[in-house]
């Protein structure tokens, strides 16, 4: 594919742009029109069949980015996993997916699958044999999420689609931690690709969105159904999500530097108990999440010494957001055990291995040293007040 051959920021600035035939201005201009004229009964332009103008010229823009021919744009991350699980799965067929899933996805899967009469099973899926032992006769589909969240377990991907591939089923990722910058899974054989657009890709905490990419076909096979659900982007949310993408790989780029020496910090502080970030040579994937992404991206948790609180180190910090959401040009941090994963027993927060020490971390591209030095008056303060608390007693 001869646009593949441009560089990656080209692609981020010029591919899909829109051009200004008019006025020659520097930018697309914004189509907001949701009536066109009638050209033939294959094309009718409407912004819920995913084919304004915006919405083409982005998604070119999208699959070049994932090495692949088409793609198309959604009005979340979830409208586009559901629109492809309702595609690729119906009544009566299975799909395997693994435990350590975005929060969201596993609830569409438990919630909605037994409405429409399509079995699933959840594997560990540290291994590929997890996988391949979950397969069934009726096995459609295979959906992984690599780097995990919140603790950046890294599954096999070139494993799987080899899996699902010798098996006749398809397979897809959730690519969002990575980003198409860091990881590029249809070059190891997925067959779809999935981002929720609203974190790195819209990069600014400002933009909901989701993307599917992958071949012709499939892509055809899912707008047949994604028109149906309705799920488009708006077009004016489209525009921006351009406009951020131009800046995507010099974002993520600074995340991957700032997220390392974070780590690093993090990892040879006395007051924290654990780092996990596959960028690290302390990982216990660090050498197939070397073999599998190009950056190791901008997300990480850690685990607090025991006696530091998490709420009340995340009370002191100054510059770092606490914030549920993720991927931002800001830092921002939350602890899983009162937020994304407070609906779950102890026990099974337990079984996922996520303790009430830790903190989910989104670096951001502030300059390290005011993260570092944020970090380390935060935890300076919380053991200075349980100081004075012990002593009170
Ligand atoms: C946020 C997120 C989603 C869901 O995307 P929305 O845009 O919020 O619908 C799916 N997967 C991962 C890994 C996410 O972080």
């Amino acid at each position: 594919m001869a646009k593949n051959k441009l560089g990656l920021n080209t692609i981020c600035i010029h591919t899909g742009e829109v051009k200004d035939e008019q006025f020659k201005g520097a930018i697309s201009p914004i189509y907001l029109s949701t009536s066109y004229a009638f050209e033939d009964v294959d094309v009718i332009r409407y912004p819920r069949n995913f084919n304004t103008p915006n919405q083409e010229n982005l998604a070119k823009k999208m699959a070049a980015l994932e090495h692949t021919e088409s793609a198309l744009i959604f009005g979340s991350g979830m409208a586009a996993l559901s629109a492809m699980f309702l595609t690729f799965l119906k009544a009566g067929d299975h799909l395997v997916v693994q435990n350590t899933l975005y929060g969201g996805a596993s609830h569409f899967i438990r919630e909605e699958f037994p409405k429409y009469g399509i079995e699933f099973t959840f594997t560990n899926g540290y291994h590929v044999s997890d996988f391949e032992d979950a397969i069934q006769s009726n096995t459609k589909l295979i959906h992984i999420e690599t780097p995990s969240n919140p603790l950046l377990t890294i599954t096999d991907i070139k494993g799987v689609a080899e899996l699902a591939r010798s098996k006749n089923i398809l397979s897809s990722i959730d690519n969002t931690f990575a980003s198409p910058i860091n990881q590029n899974p249809i070059d190891m054989g997925i067959d779809i690709v999935m981002h929720s657009a609203t974190k790195y890709l819209g990069g600014h905490s400002d933009i909901l969105a989701g993307v599917l990419m992958a071949s012709e076909p499939l892509i055809q096979e899912i707008w047949h159904v994604a028109k149906n659900f309705g799920g488009n982007l708006s077009d004016f949310t489209v525009w921006m999500l351009e406009r951020s993408m131009k800046t995507l790989a010099l974002r993520v780029k600074a995340q991957n530097r700032n997220a390392k020496k974070l780590a690093c910090y993090l990892e040879q502080h006395p007051d924290i108990k654990q780092v996990n970030y596959p960028g690290l040579k302390s990982h216990p994937d660090y050498s197939l999440a070397k073999s599998q992404m190009k950056g190791f991206g901008g997300m990480m948790s850690f685990e607090l010494a025991d006696g530091l609180n998490a709420s009340a180190f995340m009370k002191q910090l100054k510059l770092i957001k606490p914030s549920v959401s993720l991927a931002g040009v800001e830092s921002t941090i939350l602890s899983p055990h009162l937020t994304s994963h407070a609906l779950l027993s102890q026990e099974e927060r337990d079984n996922l291995g996520i303790s009430d020490q830790l903190m989910r971390f989104s670096v951001g591209i502030e300059s390290k040293r005011d993260l570092i030095a944020d970090i380390e008056q935060a935890i300076s303060s919380v053991k200075q007040q349980s100081n004075n608390s012990s002593l009170k007693l």
